[in-house]
């Protein structure tokens, strides 16, 4: 490379916008579960771009499917058939057992889809009254940064000075004002007892991830879900995070048993090698949206289409699901399957979830703190169980060490 890692870090810091707050390390390369820095020192990657690289970095099937279709077609836009999305969208819904597809890019656009599908059958499937149509949210969710997505958030992080927000969507009831909180039943229970008649859909992602990993009781989603089916409000699961293999089922959901009426797929469909996201429904549902009304240019495209069968195969083929063993370490870890989090007394011990990061860094491993002092660890689901034992005896020592 031309540049060392401390020209890189002046570089963006002078010529990027400010919206992140990397940790100071560069990655230049990456293979598997570990990652380099100009300078050649290796790291052990337990972020995984969060949970976009659960294959693994550079996965040679998914790179080598990337590669064979650039060379081929990359984009026609949908103004015309591409041989690759329709192979694509009979793979993906029998993969998940959904009747169509809806593909995006983003998570955060397949997450605004879901929104605009369920705000279209409820007024035209459930009635609902022109304009009135409202979609329930929890507490402390995070489904991306767009503004109708921001509305629905209680983190004053991602609000504040980005008003005015979209009425009627997020956590908090409009009529009884009262909060959704995340893994509280009787919250949804009240709201849907409220005005169930106006509600299109309830989203939810089954384990917050941005939030800090909050796992939700067993047997939460179905609740969830029989209330929604009680009050016919679609339930939408949003799985960008959870889903693909990261808790140890192919779906966060199906620990509960639970087939969502929408789900949402991003990050890990393409194994982080480009940006494919995808919502998925029924017919009745998804035929709510008529040619013209909603669309992307890039969404669908051949080269999408092409990496993202080459990344669902590999799931499968190295049986990701199996392969992800739970580690939980002590009470300190929350998590599910390889999708867990530290939970750091900055005061008790005297440093920063930052801190800690920067320290598992210097030994080895990177992390990165979300929502100040909880560090989310997240590795690629290829990791083996000696690499595993390898990380978690980096986290061990720096905890014990601070
Ligand atoms: N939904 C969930 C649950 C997420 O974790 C994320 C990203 O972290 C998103 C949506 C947004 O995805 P994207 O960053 O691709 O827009």
């Amino acid at each position: 490379g031309k540049y060392s890692s401390k020209e890189i870090i002046s570089l963006e810091h002078k010529y990027g916008a400010h919206n992140y707050h990397p940790l100071p390390v560069v990655i230049s390369r990456g293979k598997g579960i570990h990652v380099w820095d100009p300078e050649g020192n290796k790291y052990m990657d337990f972020l995984s771009a969060y949970s976009a690289v659960n294959q693994g970095h550079s996965h040679p099937k998914i790179i080598g499917a990337l590669i064979e279709q650039a060379q081929k077609l990359a984009l026609s836009s949908r103004a015309f058939y591409n041989s690759e999305f329709s192979p694509y969208a009979k793979f993906i819904t029998e993969y998940f057992g959904h009747e169509m597809v809806l593909p995006m890019n983003t998570g955060a656009e397949a997450v605004e889809t879901a929104i605009k599908l369920s705000r279209k059958w409820g007024y035209m499937k459930k009635g609902i009254k022109p304009d009135q149509a409202i979609i329930l949210a929890c507490t402390e969710n995070f489904h991306g940064r767009t503004i109708s997505i921001i509305s629905m958030s209680n983190d004053e992080t991602a609000t504040v000075n980005f008003g005015p927000f979209v009425p009627n969507v997020g956590a908090v009831c409009p009529k009884t004002g009262k909060k959704i909180n995340h893994s509280v039943v009787k919250d949804l229970e009240a709201a849907l007892e409220a005005h169930g008649d106006r509600v299109a859909a309830f989203l939810i992602e089954p384990i917050q991830g941005e939030a800090g990993i909050n796992v939700p009781e067993d047997g939460y989603l179905k609740k969830c879900y029989d209330l929604c089916k009680k009050h016919n409000v679609l339930f939408i699961a949003d799985e960008i995070q959870t889903g693909l293999c990261r808790t140890g089922k192919m779906l966060a959901i199906d620990h509960d048993g639970v087939k969502p009426d929408i789900l949402i797929l991003g990050k890990a469909l393409s194994g982080g090698a480009y940006p494919v996201s995808a919502v998925l429904s029924s017919k009745d549902i998804m035929l709510c949206i008529q040619p013209g009304e909603h669309g992307s240019t890039y969404g669908g495209n051949p080269l999408g289409c092409a990496v993202a069968v080459a990344a669902l195969k590999v799931l499968k083929e190295e049986n990701m699901a199996e392969n992800v063993f739970s580690f939980i370490l002590s009470a300190l870890i929350r998590g599910k399957g390889l999708l867990n989090a530290v939970v750091i007394d900055e005061d008790k011990v005297g440093k920063t979830a930052w801190q800690i990061c920067l320290l598992m860094k210097h030994y080895g491993l990177l992390a990165k703190p979300t929502h100040q002092n909880i560090i989310r660890l997240a590795p690629p689901l290829c990791i083996t169980e000696e690499q595993l034992m390898d990380g978690v005896n980096i986290i061990k020592r720096v905890l014990e060490e601070i």
